[in-house]
């Protein structure tokens, strides 16, 4: 069986439960929290880094201290996870969804401003696959209209925009670290801040809404309840797990890379011949081969097709039934203008086997039997 995703292990991650284990400091913000976090700052310039225990609750972390309430409004793509929208819904928010743009399956930077108004607080830009979204147009209006973004870049680790990592373009950027990533501890995330000014309020929403980091570095001389928050911490073991992966964040990206051009050059004459669409890079974007997708001519075809590969002991899958057609979608968000794309495309897509380690005869394996399938 050629698995759809297998979590990296890079081989010293039990030695670094250990000496966390040994360093008796298992809860969050031990030594190997702090590596993560300086890693992170490095890597992407952001003015600071926090794990969290997903992206989920990174997302929630960002609706916290962009202030969002009952009644004001948020622009994403429906073509997303759940967590996108349920981190404002949360805080009383309506979610106006707008169409994906069918080349890279991100949020149409063209259609966002029609669906601004004097409710809206913030944008979400979606990272699909770990090929950004057209940050610059997305960054000038919302400067103009004075809002938020607040980038789900889950998928986005080690992926960047015109040299800028995706996470540390906008005013908060949220990474998952889940198992299905390119980077995993299991369960996890990060939450990414550009500026300096809401490090302080982050460290509070993230400590309980209480000022204990303050009281740690001596600031204060004791710590209370200063603000709204929850426990965003994860333990410092499942930071062990994933700091091997940091270590040899460049190896994983080169490899999934590798894997990906693979994918692509064994399927291109497929393409060529109009059975099916590869995905397509703009100019602008290093992506970090999060994913490996195929779009094929209907949702029909790619029932057929994953049936076809799973007789052949070949795990494909799809993801992402649009938000705005979903039973929560429809009570907590509403459409703005047409969905010519999301629909359509999102029953087209299909994602093929990709992680760290895949190797190149197990994807000429998949690709022989997509040539099959096509006779
Ligand atoms: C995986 C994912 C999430 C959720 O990440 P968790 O770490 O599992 O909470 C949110 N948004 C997108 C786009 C994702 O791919």
């Amino acid at each position: 069986m050629i698995p759809f995703n297998r979590p990296p292990y890079m081989g010293n991650e039990i030695r670094y439960i250990q000496d966390a284990i040994n360093n008796k400091k298992i809860c969050g913000d031990g030594a190997f929290t702090q590596k993560c976090h300086q890693w992170m700052e490095d890597k992407t310039n952001a003015a600071k880094a926090f794990l969290t225990t997903s992206c989920t609750q990174a997302l929630e972390m960002a609706a916290l201290l962009a202030g969002i309430k009952a009644g004001d409004e948020i622009i994403m793509p429906s073509y997303t996870f759940v967590s996108t929208a349920n981190a404002f819904v949360l805080r009383g928010a309506k979610i106006i969804f707008v169409d994906i743009r069918p080349d890279t399956m991100n949020i149409d930077e063209a259609l966002i401003e029609p669906a601004i108004t004097k409710k809206t607080k913030a944008i979400v830009p979606v990272h699909y696959a770990g090929v950004s979204c057209e940050m610059d147009t997305i960054m000038e209006l919302a400067a103009q209209y004075d809002l938020f973004v607040i980038e789900d870049a889950a998928q986005g680790v080690m992926a960047a925009y015109k040299g800028q990592d995706l996470g540390s373009i906008g005013d908060f950027g949220c990474y998952s670290f889940h198992e299905t990533k390119n980077y995993s501890m299991g369960e996890g995330g990060a939450i990414l801040l550009r500026g300096d000014q809401y490090v302080e309020q982050a460290e509070i929403v993230r400590e309980k809404g209480t000022n204990r980091s303050n009281f740690l570095r001596g600031q204060v001389d004791k710590y209370t309840w200063v603000s709204q928050g929850s426990s965003y911490l994860p333990s410092d073991i499942n930071a062990a797990y994933l700091w091997p992966q940091l270590e040899q964040a460049d190896e994983i990206n080169c490899d999934r890379l590798k894997s990906w051009t693979h994918y692509h050059e064994a399927l291109k004459p497929l393409e060529d011949a109009g059975k099916l669409e590869l995905p397509v890079i703009p100019a602008e974007c290093e992506h970090n081969a999060h994913m490996f997708y195929i779009k094929v001519k209907d949702i029909d075809v790619r029932g057929r097709l994953i049936n076809f590969l799973k007789e052949n002991e070949i795990a494909a899958v799809f993801h992402y039934v649009p938000l705005h057609t979903s039973p929560a979608g429809k009570k907590f968000g509403a459409f703005s203008g047409e969905d010519q794309y999301t629909t359509k495309e999102s029953e087209r897509l299909l994602r093929l086997p990709m992680y760290y380690g895949l190797q190149n005869w197990e994807i000429d394996e998949v690709c022989a039997r997509i040539y099959d399938f096509f006779g």
